[in-house]
C-alpha cells in the first residue's frame, strides 16, 4: 500500500504557515472562521512539486484559539508533525528573529526522527544572507529564505523538501544501509565476500523485493551493544546472475562504480603485495565523488612482513588526504582480523551520519580557537553543521577570505579526531558573519 508522503508546516503563531501552504498548493482556501473556539480543519492539502506529489499539512489549524502558554501549542503541533510527517517544514518569521517559541519548537523537533527544513518567511529579499544568518542558531541547518506574500524563494525550498522526501523513500525501500567491498581485480574481493557472508548469502536471495543481482547478502554488526544489519552489495560477481558476466573487466569496473554509488559504506581493498597503486587511488576518488564513506582493508597480510603494512599505511596517509580513511590489515584467505571489519563498517556509518549538536559544536570551535587562534584581526564567530552524510560545516568569520586553508585543515582534523570522522569527506565553508 502506498500513501503519499507527508510534509507538515510547523511554526509559532503568525509566522505565516497558512500563507505558505496556500502558496505551495496554489490556491486560496476560503477563510475559515476566526472565531475563538472554532474547530478548524487540520488542513490536509494535496500538493505537488517537480512531479512529486505529497500531502501538505497546515498545523496552523491546530493552534489553540485562546491564549494558553507556549508549551501546549508546541507540543501538539510538533507531536502531530513528528508522528506523521516525513519532512517537517519549520517556518519562522524573519522580522521577529529567532524567538523563544522558535527555539522550543526546534528542540522538540530535534527529538523526533523527522527531517526538518527551516524556512525563514517574510524576507523581501530571500537571497540576502544577513537576515537568514541569525536563524542558524536554531540548529536546523541552512535556513531557506522565502516570502510567502511575494511568492519568492519557493523553488529552492521545495527542491530541498522533495529531495528529502526521495531520500526517506529510498531509506524505506531497502531499509538497510549498504556496504560495498571494492577494489581492483584480484585484490581478494570474492574471497573476503565469501568469508564475510559464509552461509548467510542464501537468505537474501529468498527475501521478497531483493531480487536484484546487485545484492550478495546481509550481515549483522554489533557495536557498543547496538546491532545493525547491512546489505552487502555484490561487487565481485559472486551472485547468481552476475556469474556469467564476471571475468569481463569492463563489466567489473562498471559494477564497482554502481556499487559505490549505491553504497553508504565502501571498503576499499588494496593488495599488501602490490602496495598502493594508481588503480586504488582511482577507486578512492570515485568513492569520494559519490560522497560515500570509506575504510581501507590492506588484504593478504599473510604474504608480507609487518613493515610492509606500516609502509602502506604511510602511503595511505600521504595520498588519501580527502577522506583520511581508517585502515586495517586483514587476510581474506586465513581469516586473520576479518572480524574487525564489520565493527569498522558500523563506525564509519555512524561517522557518516553524525550530527553534532549546535551548542556542542560552538563550544568545541571556541575551544579550538582558544588553543590556536586564527591570524590577527580574524574572528570566528559561529560554527554550524549544515548537513550530514557526508558531514558539512560552515564557519562564520568577520573576514572569511583571511582564514587560511591551513587553519581550516586544523579545524577539520580536530573535528575528525573529536568526532571520529575518519573515512568521510568533511568540508568546511567559511562565510561572512556580517
Ligand atoms: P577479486 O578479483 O578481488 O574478487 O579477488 P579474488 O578473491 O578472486 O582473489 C584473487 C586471488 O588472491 C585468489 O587466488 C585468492 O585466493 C587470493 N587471495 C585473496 N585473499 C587473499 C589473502 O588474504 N591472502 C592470500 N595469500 N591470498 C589471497
Amino acid at each position: 500500500m502506498s500513501r503519499l508522503p507527508v510534509v507538515a508546516v510547523v511554526g509559532a503563531p503568525n509566522v505565516g504557515k497558512s500563507s505558505v501552504v496556500n502558496r505551495v498548493i496554489g490556491r486560496r482556501r476560503a477563510v475559515v472562521s476566526e472565531e475563538p473556539g472554532t474547530t478548524r480543519d487540520r488542513g490536509y492539502n494535496h500538493a505537488e512539486w517537480a512531479g512529486r506529489e505529497f500531502t501538505l499539512v497546515d498545523t496552523g489549524g491546530m493552534e489553540p484559539a485562546a491564549k494558553v502558554g507556549l508549551q501546549p501549542l508546541v507540543t501538539l503541533q510538533a507531536q502531530v508533525a513528528v508522528e506523521e510527517a516525513d519532512v517537517i517544514l519549520h517556518l519562522v518569521d524573519a522580522r521577529v528573529g529567532p524567538t523563544e517559541a522558535d527555539a522550543a519548537i526546534a528542540r522538540q523537533l530535534r527529538r523526533g526522527p523527522g527531517k526538518v527544513v527551516l524556512a525563514v518567511n517574510k524576507l523581501d529579499n530571500p537571497a540576502d544572507d544577513t537576515e537568514r544568518y541569525q536563524f542558524y542558531s536554531l540548529g536546523e541547518g541552512e535556513p531557506h529564505g522565502i516570502s510567502a506574500l511575494q511568492g519568492l524563494g519557493f523553488g529552492d525550498l521545495l527542491d530541498e523538501v522533495v529531495s528529502l522526501l526521495s531520500e526517506s523513500e529510498a531509506d524505506e525501500e531497502d531499509g538497510l544501509p549498504r556496504l560495498a567491498i571494492v577494489g581492483r581485480p584480484n585484490v581478494g574481493k570474492s574471497t573476503l565476500l565469501n568469508r564475510l557472508l559464509g552461509s548467510e548469502r542464501a537468505v537474501v536471495s529468498e527475501e521478497a523485493g531483493t531480487t536484484t543481482d546487485a545484492v550478495a547478502g546481509e550481515v549483522e554488526v554489533v557495536l557498543n551493544g547496538e546491532s545493525e544489519r547491512y546489505l552487502v552489495l555484490d561487487t565481485a560477481g559472486v551472485g547468481r546472475g552476475a556469474r556469467k558476466a564476471s571475468g569481463v573487466r569492463y563489466y567489473s569496473s562498471l559494477r564497482t562504480s554502481e556499487a559505490i554509488r549505491d553504497s553508504d559504506v565502501s571498503l576499499l581493498l588494496v593488495d599488501a603485495v602490490d602496495g598502493l597503486v594508481a588503480g586504488d587511488l582511482r577507486i578512492a576518488r570515485q568513492i569520494e565523488d559519490a560522497g560515500a564513506s570509506c575504510a581501507i582493508l590492506i588484504n593478504k597480510r599473510d604474504l608480507v612482513p609487518q613493515e610492509r603494512i606500516r609502509e602502506i599505511e604511510g602511503q595511505l596517509l600521504a595520498r588519501m588526504t580527502d577522506l583520511k580513511p581508517p585502515a586495517i590489515a586483514v587476510s581474506g584467505l586465513t581469516g586473520d582480523r576479518v572480524d574487525e571489519m564489520l565493527p569498522l563498517v558500523a563506525r564509519l556509518h555512524r561517522a557518516y551520519h553524525r550530527r553534532i549538536p549546535t551548542h556542542e559544536l560552538a563550544e568545541f570551535v571556541n575551544e579550538l580557537v582558544g588553543r590556536n587562534a586564527p591570524p590577527k584581526g580574524v574572528k570566528i564567530r559561529y560554527a554550524t553543521q549544515t548537513s550530514t552524510a557526508p558531514p558539512r560545516f560552515t564557519l562564520f568569520a568577520n573576514r572569511p577570505e583571511d582564514v587560511p586553508d591551513g587553519y581550516l585543515r586544523y579545524v577539520e582534523n580536530s573535528l575528525r579526531g573529536r568526532y571520529d570522522l575518519w573515512g568521510v569527506s568533511v568540508r568546511i565553508r567559511v562565510k561572512s558573519s556580517r
